[in-house]
């Protein structure tokens, strides 16, 4: 393996990302115009508020939003964004939160979802009212969540529909979004993996959707603790009001009016709940610049890259007895073409559990997807070099002791 990492140096085995951009084992690598502007961001002082207020006309430029906010990834996106649509402008509300008492504090949601990450929806004091079932697995033809299910659960107590952007989710966005803005309930998006393609920036919004989420961390490739979220800038000036550390003697309070309008708040916020979501300066910087660059980005040729890496770690597995592969098309579950690959244990004398646990051990740790097993694994080509590509191989053909 080329090189050694500041891990290594520091006792740490590092590892190679064979799995994607997951939070897990480092996100992804933030790209090198990033953490020059990150090292310069470093260099000097900004008020914090101003720099928002600039990254709000970047990242609507960048989706087509009315207005952006940089935060500390989707997680903290969710619970900003709950909470803007909870309190609103509202300063007694935000400084309550998350005790919701008097307020409409209702979340729905499609049951099929519901994640890990609701946690942060929670987290602003929200509820989370359930909708639909499961029902698609039954075989009997009926959908998981039917439009007039979303309609039936917003009631007077509801303050936001929550949303997840996959390819599997339904109802389409366009129809959730139909249902809620006719109840005057806003519809907020995790579409935190779903990008590329960048089209994707604008494709929520467009649908209908008041804020939506990506991660800074992902193919974005900002630092691993940033995410985007873009919508109506009267939630993103509640988002601001609820994170920034604005608590100052009013009378030297001068926010900057395009994202903050003290006539219309009427005081100053107190430390909001998303104060232990802080964004520094140097993340700030960081995300902007990677999301220019990710804009920028030739994502034709970067996807025949990874199709490329995708191909070679196939062609090397083919060849290996009882391990059969398949290249998953880009609009699946995952934004890059990976690899999927089939172990019969038998004839490969190693199940596939076998080599996923046994490539996590070694050092470097070599982390290729365990979603498939016990069946199988996936290889994912974008948190890969070429020469990371060649190692993984060459481990992956140790393992099958080819
Ligand atoms: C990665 C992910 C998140 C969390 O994003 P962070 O930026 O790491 O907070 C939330 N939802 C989904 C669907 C994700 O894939």
């Amino acid at each position: 393996m080329p090189g050694s990492t500041i891990y290594e140096e520091l006792g740490v085995p590092s590892v190679v990302n064979a799995t994607g951009t997951k939070t897990r084992i480092g996100g992804s690598r933030i790209r090198p115009e990033a953490r020059e502007a990150m090292d310069r961001a470093a260099e000097a002082f900004v008020r914090l508020s101003d720099l928002q207020a600039r990254a709000s006309d970047l990242v609507a430029d960048a989706t087509g939003a009315d207005a952006g906010y940089v935060t500390c990834g989707v997680a903290s996106a969710l619970a900003l964004g709950t909470a803007a649509c909870i309190a609103g402008d509202d300063l007694g509300a935000m400084a309550r939160l998350p005790d919701t008492e008097g307020l409409a504090d209702e979340v729905v949601m499609a049951r099929t979802h519901r994640t890990g990450y609701d946690h942060a929806v929670r987290a602003s004091g929200a509820r989370i009212v359930d909708v639909g079932t499961n029902d698609r697995h039954l075989g009997t033809g009926s959908r998981n969540v039917e439009p007039w299910e979303y309609a039936d659960a917003i009631t007077e107590d509801t303050a936001a529909v929550a949303y997840v952007a996959k390819p599997y989710t339904e109802p389409d966005l366009k129809t959730v979004c139909a249902i809620a803005h006719d109840e005057g309930v806003p519809v907020v998006v995790d579409a935190a993996a779903e990008l590329p393609p960048a089209t994707n920036l604008e494709r929520f919004t467009d649908a209908g959707a008041d804020l939506v989420a990506f991660s800074g961390g992902k193919a974005i490739r900002g630092p691993q603790t940033t995410g985007i979220l873009a919508g109506r800038a009267d939630l993103v000036s509640s988002v601001a009001a609820q994170h920034l550390d604005m608590h100052a003697a009013e009378s030297v309070w001068e926010p900057p009016t395009s994202l903050l309008d003290p006539d219309e708040l009427g005081g100053v916020p107190r430390q909001g709940i998303g104060r232990p979501m802080k964004v520094g300066k140097e993340e700030l910087v960081g995300l902007i610049s990677a999301l220019k660059a990710f804009v920028a980005e030739d994502h034709d040729a970067l996807g025949e890259e990874w199709l490329a890496r995708s191909e070679r770690v196939a062609d090397a597995l083919d060849s290996v007895p009882g391990v059969e592969t398949t290249i998953t098309a880009t609009d699946k579950t995952a934004v890059a073409p990976e690899v999927a690959a089939t172990v019969d244990g038998d004839a490969a004398g190693v199940t596939a559990t076998e080599v996923v646990a046994g490539l996590r051990r070694e050092e470097p740790r070599v982390f290729v997807g365990a979603d498939s097993l016990p069946e199988g694994f996936t290889v994912n080509p974008m948190c890969l070099t070429d020469d990371e590509t060649d190692y993984v191989i060459d481990r992956l053909r140790a393992h099958f002791d080819t």
